[in-house]
């Protein structure tokens, strides 16, 4: 893909200028014969946290996926800084800024704290120490736990390494899939404070959650998804205030 070419690797400063960070324009998505999104729009701009909200089965997961180079669309675009990057494969969209924090974690398990940290800057020739050393200033029981194996940490912590480990080759725009799954309400909080000192040192995040109050309240705007579509979008403060919100995902009755 020629226009591609022109994006730089580690910085925002190519692309066409004034572009949002990513857009997504009438993207649709399909596993088989199943459509899983239905012609989704949406942007985010650089420095912004935007929420992806909904209910199961809504289509973020699969949003996520198709942003990182994991799903291909079938229809539509997938634009960073203006550019064309839907056809690129994962592995080389982390070269291009984009860093991807699954659902469900996924440490490596055999492999110590540090070594998973040193997998995520694999982008890099080598390790640099001023990336492990902010990760861990953000995550002080990383820092504590560097030689104890993945597998061994707790879900909260193992939350911790996924994104330490995507921080470490240093994402212009994070993904970030479910980071409050299974987790008790205080390290749920811990995390959501990380995510905005992430976002104070200039990452862009997008965000994907069912906990709507928790994901709102951090966010600038946000995006809800219904059966692969986008059924509302707004600034975080409106969605929240919204009756249907409230009603759909924060079980209070409609007004
Ligand atoms: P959840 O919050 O439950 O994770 P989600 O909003 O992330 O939901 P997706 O996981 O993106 O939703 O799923 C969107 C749709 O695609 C669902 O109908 C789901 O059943 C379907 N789907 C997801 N993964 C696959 C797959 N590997 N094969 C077939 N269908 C799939």
């Amino acid at each position: 893909m020629s226009t591609t070419a022109q994006l730089r690797t580690e910085s925002g400063d190519a692309g066409t200028p004034d572009a949002p960070l990513l857009e997504l324009k009438e993207m649709r998505v399909f596993y088989g014969a199943i459509e899983a999104l239905k012609g989704i729009g949406l942007t985010v701009g650089k420095g912004e946290i935007v929420a992806l909200l909904g209910g199961n089965g809504a289509g973020k997961t699969t949003t996520l996926r198709t942003v990182s180079g994991m799903l291909q669309p079938r229809h539509g675009e997938v634009l960073l800084r203006g550019e064309r990057i839907d056809g690129i494969k994962s592995h080389e969209l982390v070269r291009f800024g984009i860093g991807h924090v699954p659902e469900g974690r996924r440490v490596f398990a055999t492999m110590t704290v540090l070594e998973n940290l040193e997998m995520g800057a694999y982008k890099f020739s080598s390790v640099d120490s001023g990336d492990l050393d902010r990760v861990f200033t953000l995550f002080p029981r990383l820092a504590e736990r560097r030689s104890q194996q993945a597998g061994t940490l707790s879900g909260g912590e193992q939350q911790m390494l996924a994104i330490g480990r995507a921080l470490m080759g240093r994402p212009e725009l994070l993904l970030l899939d479910e980071p409050s799954m299974g987790l008790a309400p205080l390290i749920v909080q811990q995390i959501f404070e990380i995510i905005k000192e992430i976002n104070d040192q200039g990452t862009t995040v997008l965000l994907v959650e069912q906990n709507a109050t928790q994901a709102l309240g951090l966010a600038d705007r946000g995006y809800v998804l219904e059966t692969g579509s986008v059924a509302m979008s707004g600034p975080a403060g409106e969605l929240l205030s919204d009756s249907r919100i409230r009603a759909a995902y924060l079980g209070e009755g409609a007004a």
